[in-house]
């Protein structure tokens, strides 16, 4: 099989990590999720997880330098070698750039924008009540996303690598549309 290699874009709330795990397990690749990452060194107290915490905690982004170190070693590992599936990051130009330094052009088959707006992934975030889920660290981040990882949307599209795919439904529903509209860029 040829390697797959997929970026989901998404806001906060938009159903992202669950689909992600799926989509992962549908192409029988690793779900590589930053936030997951994070937060699994925070539990551990290493030093990457103490300096993380602070900034997770106020809906801050951790520097890109730490973020381009993490993910590069992540997909250097054999289990990513036939392809990976890349939640959460990149999140700013700078880590689009630090991916295009390591891999190269072409570092990516497709990118994925699961499309729920900002109404509807508000009230589900407060809903869920996840630790960084204060009010204030919900504002901080969906305007984080629009200011710094929505311009990505764009970069991607110019390329000719997004598509768009309407992420209101049952978690079945999107799912679904996720997996016909993947195949079929996939293919063309
Ligand atoms: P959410 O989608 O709710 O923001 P994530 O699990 O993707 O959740 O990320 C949680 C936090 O981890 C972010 O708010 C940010 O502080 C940090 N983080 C995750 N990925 C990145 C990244 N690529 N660049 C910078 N910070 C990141």
């Amino acid at each position: 099989m040829s390697p797959t290699r997929l970026i989901v874009f998404g806001r906060q709330g938009a159903g992202k990590g669950t689909q992600c795990l799926r989509l992962a397990a549908h192409y029988g690749i690793p779900h590589i999720s930053t936030g997951d990452m994070l937060r699994e060194a925070v539990a551990e107290g290493t030093e990457l997880g103490l300096q993380a915490k602070v900034l997770m905690d106020a809906g801050d982004l951790v520097p890109d330098d730490v973020m381009e170190g993490i993910v590069i070693e992540r997909l250097a590992k054999p289990d990513a070698q036939p392809g990976w599936l890349l939640d959460g990051f990149p999140r700013t130009l700078g880590q689009v750039e630090a991916m295009l330094r390591h891999l190269g052009e072409g570092f990516v088959d497709l990118a994925v924008n699961l499309d729920v707006p900002v109404e509807v992934v508000t009230e589900r975030m407060v809903a869920r009540g996840r630790a960084d889920d204060t009010e204030e660290g919900i504002r901080r981040r969906l305007e984080l996303y629009e200011e710094q990882t929505a311009p990505l949307l764009s970069w991607f599209r110019a390329k000719d690598l997004l598509v768009e795919v309407d992420g209101v439904g049952t978690e079945d529903e999107v799912f679904e549309r996720l997996v016909k509209v993947v195949d079929a860029a996939l293919e063309a």
